[in-house]
């Protein structure tokens, strides 16, 4: 970790972002919604036991461990939200209905029940809004330098879903430009994966925040991976896929760049972005 503190809540709290890694000079920044299982003092346990809250429900499992070494691999930024999506789910727009869950995977979370409009915001403002201005920021000052710039939003997901095995290793997630998308599925499919195209789940204009605020809107290239829980619960596992992905971003960006006529030193066309 950098050192450097986003206060966000206040100052007795833990600061809601972590940014790890240091930028080497490359295209890529990463984003980590759920990588944190934090809660806030004031909000005691959520009424939530520890081990649910150590559950899926509570955070994306293994890709803090995953996120760090890539960011580590690739000389790159890493933006870490610290908090428990429990608390507020990042990766939803304010409002959204599962913003903050009222019950998640069939345990309740008592804390979220009966929010005031003002409790609501405390948390937007005290969470959701600071880790994504701290994206934007670095994002801006990338952009404003001229720089190309790659988002790349990690997760992970459970093996299993309502008593159904998940086949996928890996899942890319795409909407409105699946360009890099598909470049980086045909990567990892040459290693004899099994990548889910849009699974286990799609990106949507609603059901997600991070990928449509700071990749789509602001036209730049993108990618969205999921990871299954099971192959990065171990530190070994983890490794292994952030040296996996530290050698096929860097491959699908070069692919990217001649495919699309776009020089690596120089941002991408916007004209194409939205295709
Ligand atoms: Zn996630």
């Amino acid at each position: 970790m950098t050192g450097e503190v986003v206060t966000g809540t206040n100052a007795k709290e833990p600061p809601c972002v972590a940014v790890y890694g240091t930028d080497g000079g490359g295209p890529f920044v990463l984003v980590s919604d759920h990588a944190g299982r934090a809660v806030p003092s004031y909000l005691g346990d959520l009424g939530v036991s520890a081990e649910d809250r150590a559950r899926h429900i509570g955070w994306d499992i293994g890709i803090d461990g995953v996120g760090r070494a890539l960011a580590q691999k690739l000389q790159a930024v890493l933006i870490e939200q610290v908090y428990s999506r429990l608390v507020i789910d990042c990766n939803r727009a304010p409002g959204h209905p599962t913003s903050i869950v009222k019950i998640s995977d069939g345990t309740p979370v008592p804390a979220n029940h009966a929010l005031t409009a003002e409790q609501i915001a405390y948390r937007e403002d005290t969470i959701l809004h600071p880790y994504h201005a701290r994206i934007t920021q670095e994002l801006d000052a990338r952009l404003k330098a001229g720089r190309p710039t790659v988002v790349v939003a990690l997760h992970s997901f459970t093996p299993e879903m309502g008593g159904l095995k998940r086949p996928w290793q890996v899942g890319l997630l795409h909407n409105h430009d699946k360009r890099l998308a598909v470049l980086l599925m045909e990567l990892l499919r040459k290693e004899g994966l099994s990548v889910g195209d849009n699974e286990p789940y799609a990106l949507t204009d609603t059901s997600d925040y991070t990928v449509p605020t700071h990749g789509e809107k602001r036209q730049l290239p993108h990618v969205e991976i999921e990871i299954r829980q099971d192959l990065i619960d171990h530190p070994a596992g983890q490794e292994e896929w952030a040296a996996r992905l530290a050698r096929l971003l860097p491959q699908a960006w070069a692919l990217f760049c001649q495919t699309y006529g776009v020089t690596p030193g120089a941002q991408a066309d916007a004209e194409g972005a939205m295709a």
